[in-house]
């Protein structure tokens, strides 16, 4: 009896001693750091209610912590610089001393000016700036609980080393680069946490359902926005980096569970080759540091053989564009509290301590080579401007003479990075191409941000590696399809910068009538006003011809919207209000007699009212999903029904005129039976990239996919992986001609446009040309990298085909005309998709 009382209790012991091996104190995180704290600061567990790594942080107590810490601290301020589309606020810790405090922002000036080629003489004298930001992938969550620690370690050490540092440095702390991410992955985490922890994968715990909290709001991947910068989290961030110009900048993340700890450097032969090559030099120099550290912590691990330095949209990535140096941290993700690993039982606090101990060795190393990085940075910028001298009075024109918005849009990027840009004194004819005054923008190419401009404007076809961690091309002014020369001469620019000129036209229409009124399809937010005025039950219809009424010629797609002597002031007001916020002008006319065709013609058809449904869900691409609600959310201000994959079978779809359905792993039968028969009774399915190998499998429509045949010849086990990897298009450009007669091309002002394309999906063309109303040109790489076989592939195929099935239809794409929420340049075909299916 009493053994086995006493074995009873010793099995209740060892099973609270395993629950406790993952409960842990601040010595354990701080074990290799100097623990002389200062006791009037308090720390994390004191304020949020648990010990870090207990449980997953949340941002809002993350945000409570921080506050109380700046209000405890001398040496920390914090500030909000906007908020998430959840609302939730992106707030910046400033540490540093507190005479550095009171000097800050003199500091903050003279730092920048080092980007201006000033304080060459004290540049020695100058603090460093270093930013750290955290868990961009919300469902990496160790760097955001370890910003706790990193903040209250800056706080309350009272070492030498933190002194001497904040003396030197200023640190621009980020807890959180993705609030609605960490979020849901915290509520997740959290929720299915056992008090006994349990390490097996297959626990709820570790599986996550879709779409997972790594984006945002939208589902996007914010660690591609840094160029961009279409997002309001990145908008802020960038703010802030464009006030301080910072020498370091951290992006801590994590990988899959089995994997152990990686600092950059990358793989060398994958560096972008704008980046000079003391910038990877310093990674080096840097990446010492953590090898210190990390040898004395214990630690696992490994640089240069993945991750690459090459798509400057990435955090560790963008500061190589701009004088400073970013570095990529990813750790083995425990994705819960704790998980069995090819290296052990991996505790989330295990990886929080990785994260910790990176921070201080960044810190320390950025306090030790602060000349190199004040002088590297001072030179980045003084090699920019004597390059860019050889350029003096020459810039790069873009714009669109038909739509302003697009142009503006395009500026709006420039303006976040400040470069400058000016506009055009009159209309000018520049290589065949009209660019209009108002509708054009020119960026000299002699100025300080000479390299980011080539960065976001060149066209390379050439490359070292084939092999990338992103996209391969991102050229701007191609994703905005907008008209552009790369040499122009200066002296057509207006005198004054960018101040001003960025609003949107102020749109209307042009006078009252009681006959009709006219809208050209050109304009970026035309389908907003069609939504709308089809949502008010007003009749529209869609010019298949072109025609010229009063000496104005309208282009094929125009939008007609009859007044019939009928409610003629409050159809001018509805339309004019509407109009103006849409910033489109739509034209009254008086007469219905017409050049080409009369406005009572057969070819004016009518737009029947949408119901739009998403496909979102388990087996469908949340980044490809969320960039289609986001665009016609936030821009277009179109409401589309989501429709989760989950509850598809007991859904009544007849409603919908439309299903999107992104690129996705298809459906199951019962589900596939279903959208078959609502095709056939009429609905119009507009099907992206995967989803098309489901609609063939499905026998709903025979692609005639290209396929290539391929065997490895000296290829030996090691090259496997290489091998195959160059076969693959990890986003390149590609040139494909438009028949601009065809309504799903109405809106294009050319007869070509360039596509964003990530697929190897080849679908050769129809024999009978009016079938193609979009094809691939015979050489269609204007950018990014593709393999000689799949360009040869690609030549000449299509990458969008009309299938009728009954009453209604299958509309294919196997490229992404919605890129991460800057490729505005193929929306349109999305749109027209929808609202002119009637019409093919
Ligand atoms: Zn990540």
């Amino acid at each position: 009896m009493y053994m086995r009382v006493l074995l009873l209790l010793l099995f209740f012991i060892s099973l609270n001693l395993y629950a406790q091996n993952s409960s842990v104190d601040l010595e354990y995180y701080f074990s290799n750091q100097n623990n002389l704290f200062d006791e009037s600061i308090p720390t994390p567990e004191s304020i949020i209610g648990h010990q870090v790594g207990e449980w997953h942080i949340t941002h809002d107590k993350l945000i409570q912590y921080m506050e109380e810490l700046a209000k405890s601290s001398e040496r920390i301020t914090i500030e909000n610089r906007g908020y998430t589309y959840e609302d939730r606020p992106l707030v910046l810790l400033t540490i540093t001393s507190k005479n550095n405090h009171k000097n800050i922002d003199k500091i903050k000036r003279e730092h920048k000016a080092i980007t201006d080629g000033n304080n060459s003489a004290g540049l020695t004298s100058l603090p460093l700036v270093i930013y750290q930001g955290f868990s961009i992938h919300g469902n990496e969550p160790s760097g955001s609980n370890a910003s706790l620690l990193l903040a209250y370690y800056l706080a309350a050490s009272k070492s030498n080393f933190i002194n001497s540092l904040l003396e030197n440095t200023i640190i621009l702390l980020d807890p959180s680069f993705n609030p609605d991410g960490l979020q849901r992955f915290s509520y997740w985490a959290n929720t299915n946490r056992n008090s006994n922890l349990n390490p097996d994968p297959n626990d709820r715990e570790y599986n996550e359902i879709w779409p997972g909290g790594r984006t945002n709001h939208y589902w996007f991947d914010m660690n591609r926005d840094w160029l961009p910068v279409q997002l309001p989290e990145s908008r802020a961030r960038i703010k802030s980096y464009n006030e301080w110009a910072p020498n370091i900048l951290t992006d801590h993340h994590e990988m899959g569970t089995n994997a152990t700890f990686f600092f950059q450097p990358g793989i060398p032969s994958r560096t972008h080759p704008l980046t000079p090559e003391l910038n990877q030099k310093l990674t080096k120099m840097i990446a010492e540091y953590h090898v210190k550290e990390f040898n004395e912590i214990g630690s696992l691990y490994y640089s240069e053989e993945s991750f690459d330095d090459f798509y400057y949209g990435k955090g560790s990535t963008f500061p190589d564009i701009n004088g400073g140096i970013g570095i990529l941290f990813e750790q083995a993700s425990s994705r819960g509290h704790i998980q069995e690993s090819d290296n052990g039982i991996l505790t989330f606090p295990f990886t929080i301590k990785n994260q910790f101990t990176a921070a201080i060795s960044t810190l320390k190393a950025g306090l030790n080579l602060k000349e190199n990085l004040l002088e590297y940075q001072y030179n980045f910028y003084k090699n920019s401007r004597e390059e860019a001298l050889k350029f003096k009075n020459k810039g790069i024109i873009f714009g669109d003479n038909k739509d302003r918005a697009r142009t503006i849009h395009l500026a709006e990027i420039l303006r976040r990075h400040e470069i400058d840009f000016y506009g055009i004194k009159k209309d000018v004819r520049h290589k065949g191409v009209k660019y209009k005054k108002d509708h054009a923008f020119v960026i000299p190419k002699n100025q300080k941000k000479s390299k980011l401009i080539n960065a976001m404007f060149e066209s390379r076809t050439e490359f070292k590696d084939s092999l990338f961690y992103d996209v391969s091309a991102w050229t701007l002014p191609l994703a905005f399809n907008l008209d552009y020369d790369m040499n122009i001469d200066m002296n057509i620019a207006e005198k004054t910068k960018n101040s001003n000129i960025l609003t949107l036209n102020n749109g209307g229409v042009t006078k009252k009538t009681n006959y009709a009124y006219l809208m050209e399809w050109h304009e970026y937010y035309t389908p907003k006003v069609l939504d709308e005025i089809l949502n008010n039950n007003m009749i529209a219809k869609v010019s298949l011809k072109r025609f010229k009424i009063d000496d104005k010629t309208f282009d094929y797609g125009t939008i007609l919207i009859p007044v019939f002597n009928k409610e003629v002031d409050s159809k001018y007001n509805f339309l004019d209000n509407l109009a103006k916020n849409s910033s489109i002008t739509i034209h009254g006319v008086d007469t219905g007699l017409g050049e080409g065709i009369d406005l009572g013609s057969n070819n004016f058809r009518k737009i029947s009212k949408r119901k739009i449904a998403l496909l979102v869900g388990e087996g469908v691409s949340p980044y490809d999903a969320g960039e289609i609600w986001h665009l016609f959310d936030t821009r277009y201000d179109i409401t589309l029904t989501k429709l989760d994959v989950r509850n598809l079978s007991s859904t009544n779809i007849n409603k919908y005129t439309t299903i999107i359905m992104p690129s996705s792993k298809g459906l199951n039968s019962n589900n596939s039976t279903k959208i078959k028969k609502w095709i056939e009774n009429g609905g119009t399915l507009i099907s992206y990239k995967n989803s098309l190998k489901w609609a063939e499998k499905n026998n709903l429509v025979k692609y005639n996919f290209k396929k290539t045949e391929r065997t490895a010849i000296n290829i030996n086990f090691e090259q496997k992986r290489n091998y195959f990897g160059s076969q693959a298009i990890g986003g390149a450009i590609f040139n494909a001609k438009i028949d601009r007669t065809h309504p799903i091309n109405f809106g294009f002002k050319n007869n070509s446009i360039s596509l964003f394309r990530n697929s190897t999906l080849f679908i050769e063309a129809d024999k009978d040309s009016y079938n193609n109303p979009i094809i691939y040109s015979e050489k269609p790489l204007l950018s990014g990298y593709i393999s000689e076989e799949n360009l040869n592939n690609l030549k000449l195929t299509v990458p969008l085909k009309i299938n009728k099935i009954n009453k209604g239809k299958i509309i294919s794409i196997t490229d992404n005309t919605n890129f991460r929420a800057f490729w505005y340049g193929t929306n349109k075909l999305l749109v027209n998709a929808i609202y002119f299916s009637d019409q093919f």
